[in-house]
């Protein structure tokens, strides 16, 4: 697999460009302030009211509205939540886009999705930084940078990988590495990620192991310590030194119990599961439920995110925090 580095970029490409970053959270500042400090003309767009007007005009960046931003800019980079894209490219982007231009984004749900429809004269364009903002920008301020994913969905102006590969320069991303995707690799793969795994399949996880503790009869306490908390030391380890680097630290008990019991809780109906769930993901059919959830006013997210709240298992989290000094409330 080929990985882009600096000598495979070059950032004179968006000498002589402006470059409008809409929106200023995690993502949109770092963006904004790296291509700043790298020489970029940058004007970051934010809708009149924002309260992040004053704090990016106080580091020194160019604020206008958003659509003034993208009338004056020839790269225009989406960063404000991805439900509220649509909006805003329909109200602010599309009547201030221009044959040449290059629309830019750093996930691909909104362009994989049909949610966001461009002409045909402009660019489309990727570059996701595999890593939060305040990373990207504290690497950049060291000299280093955040690896990223970069993709090519249209490519009008014959440049649009030179495109993708400076502004991923512009922001630090070639001193880490580069590696090309597609919008719908980077969609794909992200939503199964989040879903079975990240934020689907071990919340799950944690959660039965958690409730048949406690069915069993054992602490509350006891049953969060073993099946909750302890997951960040875990996941520190698989973090640092992969599978083998965290059961080298852990004890033999617990590789050999994990090693022959893990495959019977994530079994073959598991794996099943996941395969119908990835199903969902590439047919469109959970990106049409959650668009559609949204334009509802988010009625079963609401009553989900209640019942959770409301569980055991996070009053027991809740108390043994407060027990833990370090935690900042
Ligand atoms: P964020 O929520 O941190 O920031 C959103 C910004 O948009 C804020 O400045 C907010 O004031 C502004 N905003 C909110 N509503 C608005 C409106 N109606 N009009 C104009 N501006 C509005 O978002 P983020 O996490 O930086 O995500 C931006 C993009 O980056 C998304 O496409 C996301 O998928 C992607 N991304 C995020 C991360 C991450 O770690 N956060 C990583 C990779 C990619
Ligand atoms: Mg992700």
């Amino acid at each position: 697999m080929k990985i882009y580095y600096e000598n495979d970029a070059d950032l004179n490409l968006l000498q002589g460009k402006k470059v409008a970053v809409i929106g200023y959270g995690s993502q949109g500042h770092a963006h904004a302030l790296n291509l700043h400090d790298s020489g970029v003309d940058v004007v970051v767009g934010l809708y009149p009211n924002s309260k992040s007007w004053e704090k990016a005009k106080e580091s020194g960046l160019t604020v206008k509205t958003n659509a003034q931003a993208a009338a004056e800019a020839d790269l225009i980079m989406m960063l404000v939540p991805d439900l509220v894209q649509p909006n805003v490219f329909e109200e602010d982007v599309l009547p201030n886009l221009q044959k040449g231009n290059v629309l830019a984004f750093s996930h691909g749900f909104n362009i994989h999705y049909s949610q966001i429809e461009p002409p045909d004269s402009v660019d489309i364009i990727m570059i996701a930084p595999k890593g939060p903002g305040h990373l990207v920008r504290r690497q950049y301020t060291e000299g280093r940078g955040v690896p990223c994913l970069i993709a090519i969905q249209q490519d009008a102006t014959g440049q649009a990988k030179e495109f993708a590969l400076a502004y991923a320069q512009g922001i630090g991303g070639t001193k880490a590495g580069v590696i090309e995707t597609t919008f719908r690799e980077e969609t794909e793969t992200d939503l199964f990620g989040e879903q079975a795994v990240l934020c689907g399949g071990v919340m799950e996880l944690m959660r039965a192991g958690f409730e048949t503790l406690v069915d069993a009869g054992y602490k509350q306490e006891v049953a969060y310590f073993e099946c909750l908390h302890e997951m960040k030391l875990i996941v520190d380890l698989i973090y640092e030194g992969g599978m083998a680097g965290m059961y080298y630290s852990v004890s033999d008990t617990a590789e050999f119990g994990g090693l022959t019991r893990g495959p019977r809780v994530v079994n073959e109906e598991s794996r099943m599961a996941m395969q119908e769930i990835l199903a969902e993901i590439q047919t469109g059919t959970f990106a049409t439920e959650w668009v559609l959830e949204n334009q509802a006013k988010s009625p079963r997210f609401k009553a989900l995110r209640r019942e959770l709240a409301e569980t055991e298992m996070e009053a027991v989290g809740a108390q043994l925090r407060s027990m833990m000094s370090w935690i900042k409330k």
